[in-house]
């Protein structure tokens, strides 16, 4: 190939890039190109690239839900969160919650209810990417989105948003003393209830996860304190008079001001917030319970119709642009319902309306489970 025809070449390619990889049939261009040549460009670059039918933004319930029933059609699926881990809100939030109100499970741990969803998605190996925030959207094509990210970019030809409440944040302290300990004593959040077996817990915050986990932690823990900076608790009533009740040592209007130890924490100093009188208290793990920042972040500025933080869809779910769908918490309409089991509901419909978008011709109504089975993998 000579320099000039080398030129031309990655010059078309450039611009012609989306519809070269969509295939369009009527366009000039294609035309005038030898059709084996397009062929093989297409084939490079859809393997460079790696253009998926679909990819679904957050691995929470309805993402993962999303991206079974993606697989269930047959669709290269990929998920994309800013989490370190599958799970969304559940896994963030309230991993060892109970929750009652899954179709199925009169009672399941919330965490139980990941590892069971995120075991029903991975029979079609998806593909993960998670620790990586989706911060852009661009239509290239009718049927080609760009999805850039803080780390990547992604190429997929409809794309569906399960962002839930946004990427989460634990709200520090802001305290380097004691942020020098996060992981190695100090916790937002209780990931595995058995690691504080026989352990001093410093538990600091009045909401419901901090007198939540005050309460689940007591009968394992050596021993459980709880601090807040006021004499009123954001908690559930019944949980606060639960916890007054309880073993756990309550020390109200106090505040934590620093922890001391080499490499773990081995005490922490408390203070009174009106007196000045402080109390030092002996501790292995300190859980600071003092919420989530969610932040929707760029959503706003990817041309979708929004209401307040969420995004509005139709009775396909999907949104103002085409081949962009919404499903779960952060999608909204006329009756919206936000529950688990309405989410993995939208996400199902959503994925099916996806499939259509991309082909016309295959069917919306998928076949039953229990008829087909597990289709084989993509
Ligand atoms: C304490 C608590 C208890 C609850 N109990 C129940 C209950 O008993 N029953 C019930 O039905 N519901 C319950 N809920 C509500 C339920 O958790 C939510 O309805 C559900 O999690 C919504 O799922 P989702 O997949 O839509 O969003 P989420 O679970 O919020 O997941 C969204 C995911 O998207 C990711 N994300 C967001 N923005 C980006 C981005 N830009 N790039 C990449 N990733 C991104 C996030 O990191 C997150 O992992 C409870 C909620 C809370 C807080």
């Amino acid at each position: 190939m000579t320099t000039y025809e080398h030129e031309w070449g990655t010059k078309i390619l450039r611009c012609f890039l989306p519809i070269i990889l969509l295939g369009a049939d009527d366009l000039s261009i294609r035309m005038s190109m030898q059709f084996d040549e397009v062929t093989k460009m297409n084939e490079v670059f859809q393997e460079k690239l790696q253009v998926y039918d679909i990819t679904i933004i957050g691995g929470g319930p309805s993402g993962l839900f999303g991206a079974f029933y993606a697989g269930m059609r047959q669709m290269s699926t990929k998920i994309i969160d800013a989490q370190p881990q599958l799970g969304g809100q559940l896994i963030a939030l309230y991993p060892e919650k109970f929750i009652y109100d899954m179709p199925g499970f009169p009672k399941i741990r919330a965490s139980e209810l990941v590892q069971q969803m995120v075991e029903q998605a991975m029979q079609f190996n998806p593909t993960v990417c998670l620790n990586e925030r989706v911060i852009g959207l661009e239509r290239l094509d009718e049927k080609l989105f760009k999805l850039t990210t803080d780390k990547n970019e992604h190429y997929t030809k409809t794309v569906l948003i399960c962002a839930g409440i946004g990427a989460f944040t634990p709200r520090r302290l802001g305290k380097p003393e004691v942020e020098r300990f996060e992981g190695k004593g100090v916790f937002y959040t209780v990931t595995d209830i058995n690691a504080f077996e026989g352990k001093r817990v410093l538990i600091v915050g009045g909401g419901d996860s901090a007198v939540d986990w005050a309460l689940t932690l007591e009968p394992i823990a050596q021993k459980v304190t709880l601090i807040h900076r006021r004499d009123q608790f954001r908690a559930h009533e019944h949980s606060v008079e639960q916890l007054m009740h309880s073993s756990v040592e309550v020390h109200l209007f106090h505040e934590l001001e620093t922890l001391n130890g080499n490499e773990f924490p081995h005490e922490a100093v408390i203070y009174h917030n009106k007196t000045g009188e402080k109390k030092v208290i002996a501790v292995d793990a300190v859980i600071l319970a003092l919420g989530f920042a969610t932040d929707i972040g760029q959503m706003k500025n990817w041309g979708l119709e929004m209401d307040g933080n969420h995004i509005k869809v139709d009775q396909r779910m999907m949104t103002n642009i085409p081949g962009v769908f919404a499903a779960g918490d952060i999608a909204t309409y006329i009756g919206k319902v936000k529950l688990i089991a309405t989410g993995v509901a939208e996400a199902a419909t959503a994925v099916n309306q996806a499939k259509v978008f991309i082909d016309p011709t295959a069917r919306l109504q998928p076949a039953f489970s229990s008829t087909v089975g597990i289709p084989s993998q993509v």
